[in-house]
Order: C-alpha cells, then structure tokens, then sequence
C-alpha cells in the first residue's frame, strides 16, 4: 500500500472533536474547515501533516477536501429504468394510480425478473462508476425488486457480487416488505418475510431490515413486526414511512428500536422532539421529494431539534433516479435550508452511523478509513453549483480510484 501526500489543501473539512459518532444541531456547523495538508499511510489517515517520504504526492492547493460520500439510502441493483412513468408524473398522475395499475415497484420487480444477472450486474457497475465521479466512496444496496422469496434472496446475492465488482465498500439492507407481492396479502406475506429469515441471516451479508409502511404497502403492525425480527436476528431496522401521507409510524418505528427512519416528508410537527431525542437517524431524501414534487420534510426544524439529520440520494428507477450525491446535497440545502456544513456532515459521517460505519469513516480523523474527495472548489460550492460534480479526484482506502483528467497533473508519482 502507497504512502500519500495531500498538499496546501484550503479546507479540510474536520468534525468539531475527534471521536464523535454522529453530529447532531449546532456540532454541523461547528465542523472546521482549515487550511490543512493529510498523510494517508495502509489505507488510513496517518496525520494532519504532509508526508516527505510518500510515494504519491498531491498537489490539492485551492482545493477542499472532505470524507467521501456515504449514501446510506439506494435502491441498487436494479434492472432497467421507468422513464415513461416519470411523463405520467409530469402531467400529475399520482404514485399511487400508477403503482396500482401494475406501475412502480412491480414493473421494477418484472424487470428484475426478465434480466440475466449479468446485465443487472452490469448496469449496478454503470451506477456506480457514475456515484464515484459524484463522490460516493460507501453505499447501501437493497433488495425489495425481488418480490418473492427466491426473488429477494437473489438480490441480496446481486448485491454481494456488486461490492466485489467496484471500488466503493457497500453495504446490503433486506427490503423484504417493499410492495405486497401479487397473490399475497400484507400478512400473508409478513408470514413469508418470518419463514425466510433464516436464509436471508445466513446470507451472511444482511445487515439492516427495511420496510416501506404506506397505504400501498405494508402498515405500522408489520412494522412492528419487521422490529421483532431485527432484533431476533440482531439486524438493524431500517423504514421507509411518512412519504406520501402520514401514518403516525414514527412513533412506532421509534418504540421498534429503528435505526433509522427514512423519507418523512409528511411527518407531523409533534413528531420531532420524540425523533430528536431518540438514537435514530432521520434520513431525508430530496431528490424523491423533489422528482416526485411531494411534500417537504421539516429538515430544518429536525436539525434545530437536535436530530441526526442525514441526507441521501434514495437512488432508484422510479421516484430518484438520480445517484449523485451532491445532487441529493444540493437540493437537500435548498429545500430544507441547509448550511454547506450542515448538509455535507449529513451526507457523510451521519450517513456512515446509518450503516454502522462510524468508528472507522465518514469524517477526517487520524486512524480512519482514508476515504477522501479532493473538490475543485470550496464546499460551498456542492450545492450552490447545482447538479455539477465538483470532485476532482477520490480516495477508497488511502488509494486514488478516480482521478478527473483536469486533476491528473496534480497527481506527482515518486
Ligand atoms: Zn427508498
């Protein structure tokens, strides 16, 4: 493993004290952001100091370096796109009518179907060099396009096969209750979810369990049940809730022992303090509230609250098809009214606690993970240049996996 040394760096984005698991209400802001340089040594960050010896010397002047982006919330792999259904939006026809007239997840879950691993496998490959010229150095996968038992198991192994396959670390979440499968009930299919367990445990892989509570899927009993079956399994839970109309799930979800909860752009007003106090992280998806022009989360007052306010892209065929996260940023800053410190520290070090990844990435600390950005530009600029990549170049483990051609003469190889 090569020694780096990342040189005259303008901002180095730095949690307000080493050590700290997430960062919730004023700790965003009080992040530092000096002018630092950083050696990276066995693929960790071995100071905040330039290394003379280093085999890689870089050139970072004017430069903003940041941990690389964990998008705690995507929906990959998937098979396929559902562009024609985004028309159908435009013109104003509800989710729901869609959904019910075979649309939405199920035409995602006949896609799965209908392609070869391959080319499934091929097209998360495509996803994911696009994620890494955005930024993205983590992400989460899920199932939930599986839709059946052997449907779902074989997207959590689509998923494992995916990590091996590109630079990023990944992490796989079990959606099994995603959309009620075609010849089941909800609790019909709850039943099936229980009887599968043991295989999904056994996998090996799994580490959180998701479920989407909506009138068109699944309710806050099987939420409470998925609960059950996390903690049996010592897994993570993980929802999808408050979407696209309120169910008072929070509450429930909360009592479930959740991780997180994840969407909540219907989410009451006498939900927050609760939220805010718990240990459980609001992660808030703009891209879909905003391709969706649905309801917005009240992602400022849940920051003001003391939440652990996270931001990802949500990344899949039909509500975002969008994996970029400075995309997710940029828009989470405007529509929740987001500070540049506030919206990257919940798209990195908050996001890696999502997925039980804090102790070792997500912030700028010597002995972490060397899983860094190099920005042609400072961090303000993400979400203030909307829907471009500032990303000059990432690093995976101390390693520099991307490089933009314009960053390559900074880049000096001894
Ligand atoms: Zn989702």
């Amino acid at each position: 493993m090569i020694g780096v040394s990342i040189e005259g760096a303008a901002q180095v984005l730095r949690p307000p004290a080493d050590g700290m698991p997430h960062l919730r209400g004023d700790e965003l802001e009080a992040q530092r952001l000096d002018p630092c340089d950083l050696a990276l040594r066995d693929g960790a960050i071995a100071a905040l100091d330039a290394d003379g010896g280093a085999e890689l010397r870089v050139d970072a002047s004017g430069c903003a370096v940041i941990p690389g982006f964990v998008d705690c919330h995507t929906h990959l792999p998937f098979a396929g796109w559902r562009a024609a259904e985004y028309e159908q939006k435009l013109r104003g026809v509800p989710y729901e009518e869609i959904s019910r007239s075979g649309g939405g997840i199920a035409a995602s879950a006949r896609a799965l179907r209908e392609h070869a691993d391959e080319e499934v496998l091929a097209q998360a490959d495509a996803l994911a060099a696009e994620m890494l010229a955005s930024g993205t150095t983590t992400f989460e996968c899920k199932s939930g396009y599986g839709l059946s038992r052997d449907g779902e198991m074989r997207a959590l192994v689509l998923a494992r096969e995916l990590e091996v396959r590109v630079p990023q670390s990944t992490v796989s979440t079990a959606l099994l209750a995603h959309a009620v499968p075609e010849g089941h009930s909800a609790d019909g299919w709850m039943g099936v979810v229980q009887e599968m367990m043991p295989e999904v445990i056994a996998a090996g892989s799994v580490t959180a369990l998701d479920i989407f509570v909506e009138s068109i899927a699944f309710s806050n009993e099987h939420l409470e049940l998925m609960g059950e079956l996390a903690r049996a399994a010592g897994l993570a839970l993980r929802c999808h809730v408050e979407q696209f109309s309120s169910h008072g799930s929070v509450p429930v979800a909360l009592a479930a022992g959740a991780r997180s909860v994840d969407h909540l752009s219907m989410l009451p007003a006498s939900d927050i303090p609760a939220l805010a106090a718990a240990r459980c992280a609001a992660v808030l998806l703009p891209v879909a509230e905003f391709l969706g022009d649905e309801h917005r989360a009240p992602g400022r007052a849940l920051v003001e609250a003391g939440a652990l306010v996270v931001l990802a892209t949500d990344a899949n065929p039909g509500t975002a098809p969008v994996v970029s996260m400075p995309v997710a940023i940029g828009l989470g800053a405007r529509l929740y009214g987001l500070s540049a410190r506030e919206a990257v520290g919940a798209a990195t070090i908050n996001g890696a606690w999502v997925l039980g990844l804090e102790h070792d990435r997500g912030s700028i600390e010597v002995g972490k993970r060397a899983d860094l950005l190099l920005l042609d530009g400072p961090i303000d600029a993400i979400a203030y240049r909307l829907g471009r990549s500032p990303v000059g170049a990432a690093f995976v483990g101390g390693r520099p996996v991307y490089v933009r051609p314009d960053f390559e003469h900074r880049m000096e190889r001894r």
